[in-house]
């Protein structure tokens, strides 16, 4: 690939907007890429901005994983879950009372499905 001002100059690099190869003269920085003339440059601001707020919205982060926060809510529900769960498999064993069995075991379950789709939607994202 040769620049696209000097034809006769190879390209060192690529303008991260119009993807038109550049030479060292040509190059510009700009943000983590390099642009061709400041058209490229203040296009290049704007698609970041919108990348990132984008990103914001999804709950993505630079890394580009999923957010933390949604994991540890799943944890905490399905944490929450099995000691409902547990706490109803005691009380049947001690207490006999299985209508609180029922009942605690019943809510350990919401939890743990509520955990199971935080989860999977945080894989998603
Ligand atoms: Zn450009
Ligand atoms: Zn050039």
């Amino acid at each position: 690939m040769h620049c696209f001002n000097h034809q006769k100059t190879s390209a060192v690099c690529a303008c991260g907007v119009c993807l038109k190869g550049l030479c060292k003269e040509c190059m510009q920085p700009a943000d983590d890429k390099f642009v061709c003339s400041l058209t490229c440059a203040q296009l290049l601001q704007k698609i970041t901005r919108l990348n990132n707020y984008a990103m914001s919205v999804y709950g993505i982060n630079k890394s580009g994983g999923p957010q933390k926060v949604g994991m540890r809510t799943a944890m905490l529900h399905f944490a929450l879950g099995i000691t409902f769960i547990g706490f109803g498999a005691y009380s049947a064993v001690h207490f006999g009372d299985w209508g609180l069995t029922c009942f605690a075991s019943a809510v350990g379950l919401i939890f743990v499905v509520q955990a199971y789709k935080t989860y999977k939607r945080g894989l998603r994202l």
